[in-house]
C-alpha cells in the first residue's frame, strides 16, 4: 500500500519517498526519489535525492545528500547546475512553489530502510515500527486501521 502525504518544507528532514512535483500550466512534471543508501553502498548509509527519468523512472540521477540536521547539499558535479539548484529549491522550500500553482504528490516511505510506511503513527514519525525500535510481536492491525489517523489533544488558551 501507498501512503500519500502532505509535502512541506520539513518534509525532506523527516520523510524518505517518491516525490512528483507537476505544473498544470506546461502539463509537465518531475519525480525525486529521497532514500538512504545502504552501509555499503557508495551513500553509505546516508540519505540522498535522485531526480527519476525515463522508462518507469528507470533512470536515476542522485544530487544532492540529505545530512542528519536537514541540511541539504548538491553533489559537486552539480554545483554550478541552475536545473539542480532550482530542483532543491523545490524540494527545500514547496510552499513559495505551490503558490505559484505548482502541485505536489508524495508518497512515503521509511526514513531507516525505505519500505512503505502504512500506519498512521509510522506515516508520522516517517519510520516503521521496526526502525523505530518498536516490539514486532504486536497483532497485526485490523483492516481499517491503517487508515485511521491518531486523535489529537486540542489545547485550550481557556
Ligand atoms: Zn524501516
Amino acid at each position: 500500500m501507498k501512503t500519500m502525504e502532505t509535502y512541506t518544507s520539513k518534509s525532506l528532514q523527516t520523510f524518505n519517498g517518491h516525490v512528483t512535483i507537476y505544473n498544470p500550466e506546461t502539463g509537465g512534471h518531475r519525480t525525486f526519489e529521497i532514500k538512504t543508501g545502504a552501509v555499503d553502498s557508495w551513500a553509505k548509509g546516508r540519505r540522498f535525492i535522485s531526480l527519476k527519468t525515463g522508462p518507469n523512472y528507470g533512470d536515476n540521477t542522485a544530487f544532492a545528500f540529505i545530512w542528519m540536521d536537514g541540511t541539504v547539499k548538491l553533489f559537486k558535479k552539480f554545483e554550478f547546475s541552475s536545473e539542480y539548484h532550482a530542483y532543491l529549491r523545490m524540494l527545500q522550500i514547496p510552499e513559495q512553489y505551490m503558490a505559484r500553482g505548482l502541485e505536489y504528490k508524495f508518497e512515503t516511505t521509511c526514513r531507516k530502510c525505505n519500505r512503505p510506511l502504512t500506519v498512521p503513527s509510522s506515516i508520522d514519525r516517517g519510520l516503521g515500527p521496526v526502525c523505530a525500535g518498536e516490539a514486532t510481536d504486536k497483532p497485526a492491525p485490523k483492516p481499517g486501521d491503517a487508515h485511521r489517523r491518531p486523535i489529537y489533544k486540542t489545547h485550550r488558551a481557556w
